[in-house]
């Protein structure tokens, strides 16, 4: 059974209508078009966006080209840009209820996750502020009496920020705050289905002192709005986080003009588990990394490799804490797993259940779409007796959906842990050392956790190994990725001829 919190009806709320933010103006898009968000838990219609068209992103990238060229963000000592973006972490840590608020109705997440994202997004600023004073290049006393190298860190100019629907204000921190202090200027490109906390930030940054045309927000699909901002020639770098599919589509796109390439994409991240290991632990973990976020999660732990000596009796003690999770309203405190993002991503998490099922796959838990009502809903699941090969076992579901899949000997764990085409994350459970540091150095993923699942802080770079992306977000290095190396070769004193060599 799955304990249900039904969603209470949100009565007289009104819907917020937002513009896109452009060269410092709150505007209309240039063709009149509106996008209404539709709230994933309550069915009604929470936002109405001004929708970007082609001619919105490039008067956008003109506004941040210009600011970047001109203007005095790029130029003004660091120590002033850290100041503003201090300012900005405590607007936002003043306006977290609401902006956890938008982000909840928008994306079917539950309220007190969204409100934990924005204590860790306002901390994400504050971090980018300290290392903006911190950038620096390198210096070489080294190279002879006659020379003296410099090499400088410059902003790389014009960013493109293109985010999704998953953690919507939190991943927008984890781009933007970095690109800023390094001195860049930037177009963000929220998803379609959850811009309004992004909007919202617009206007805090306004408040806090970022000059006209430094970050411009439009709203609107991929297509029209988001891929502009790979191609144009004026953008410098694209920051992208979302699906693999369209990673690949983003790089191929800035390939034309040789732009940078940041990507944070998909995964389908093991979690391995030793008889040895603290299995109270590990079950809590095991439910946390699945149903977190009702799965939609990159980081989730959507695939369990369970020693066959333990595998049945974790398996059933899993499926009875999950009997305990609480689904349904987004907005009350009590949930711990919200609504599925829209009715057609519903279907496809289902779509992947019924094939696992049909290719011998067992339901140990849930299985089934939720009708609570109002808005779509999915009960945790837990498929057992997964081979690797399976859809399930290898593609991203995106839902509240853990695959069970077994192994004898570590070996064959790690082997089923790097057969797929991602490399985000991965966990390993067991309480002898030997063990977690051969499971860490071996796994192919970004982050692995020893005895413990998604845990994560701002001073730890967070990225993908193969199709899970490019680069690393957060940490020390995360504001040198928007900018650009510059050496400087200084002569001194009387410099020979090539042809009279000394
Ligand atoms: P998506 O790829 O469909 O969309 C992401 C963003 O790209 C949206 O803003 C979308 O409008 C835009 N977009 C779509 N087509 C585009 C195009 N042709 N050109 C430019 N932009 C385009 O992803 P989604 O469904 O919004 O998000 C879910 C995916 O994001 C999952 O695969 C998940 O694993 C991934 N994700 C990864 C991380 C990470 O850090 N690795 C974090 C969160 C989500």
């Amino acid at each position: 059974m799955t304990v249900v919190v039904r969603p209470k009806a949100l009565g007289d709320y009104e819907t917020r209508e937002f513009r896109m933010l452009i060269d410092g103006r709150w505007v209309d898009g240039a063709e009149g078009r509106t996008i209404e968000r539709v709230a994933p838990g309550h069915g009604v219609v929470v936002s109405r966006y001004q929708a970007a068209a082609k001619a919105d992103a490039e008067r956008a990238i003109a506004a941040a080209r210009r600011a970047f060229d001109e203007g005095p963000w790029p130029r003004m000592p660091a120590s002033e840009r850290s100041l503003i973006l201090l300012r900005a972490a405590d607007m936002i840590a003043a306006r977290a209820d609401e902006l956890a608020f938008l982000d909840a109705v928008e994306s079917g997440k539950p309220i007190s996750q969204a409100k934990g994202e924005l204590a860790g997004a306002a901390d994400i600023w504050r971090y980018a502020a300290a290392l903006a004073r911190e950038l620096s290049g390198e210096s070489y006393n080294t190279l002879g009496e006659g020379t003296l190298g410099v090499v400088l860190r410059e902003p790389i100019g014009v960013v493109s920020i293109i985010t999704p629907w998953n953690f919507p204000f939190l991943i927008v921190s984890q781009k933007l705050p970095f690109a800023l202090a390094a001195g860049c200027t930037t177009v963000v490109k929220p998803s379609e289905l959850t811009s309004a906390s992004t909007l919202v930030l617009g206007e805090i940054l306004e408040a806090a002192g970022v000059p006209q045309g430094v970050v411009n927000i439009i709203v609107g699909t991929g297509p029209e709005a988001g891929a502009p901002l790979t191609t144009h020639p004026h953008v410098d770098m694209v920051s992208f986080t979302g699906s693999t599919g369209i990673g690949r589509l983003t790089m191929a796109n800035a390939a034309q003009t040789l732009k940078k390439v940041s990507l944070e994409l998909g995964g389908k991240n093991p979690q391995i588990v030793f008889p040895d290991a603290n299995l109270d632990e590990f079950i809590d973990a095991a439910v946390f990394g699945a149903y977190f976020n009702a799965g939609e999660c990159c980081n989730a732990g959507s695939r369990l490799i369970l020693h066959r000596d333990t595998a049945e009796e974790v398996t059933a003690r899993i499926a009875s804490l999950s009997a305990k999770v609480k689904v349904g309203d987004p907005l009350d405190p009590e949930t711990q797993v919200g609504a599925i993002i829209t009715p057609q991503h519903l279907q496809k998490i289902a779509g992947y259940v019924s094939s696992a099922s049909n290719e011998g796959a067992r339901i140990a838990h849930g299985g089934t779409t939720l009708d609570l009502g109002m808005g779509q809903f999915m009960a945790p699941t837990i498929l057992s007796a997964v081979r690797p090969e399976m859809a399930v076992a290898r593609e991203e579901v995106f839902g509240p959906v853990l695959s069970v899949l077994t192994f004898e000997k570590t070996e064959e764990a790690i082997r089923i842990a790097n057969s797929i085409d991602y490399g985000l994350s991965a966990g390993v459970w067991s309480r002898d050392f030997d063990t977690c540091l051969t499971i860490g150095r071996r796994v192919r993923a970004g982050t692995v956790w020893m005895n413990t699942f998604m845990d994560g802080a701002s001073e730890l770079p967070f990225g993908g190994f193969r199709q899970s992306g490019l680069g690393r977000e957060l940490g020390r290095h995360a504001v040198e990725d928007y900018t650009e190396t510059k050496t400087l070769n200084m002569h001194i004193g009387r410099r020979s001829n090539w042809w009279m060599p000394r």
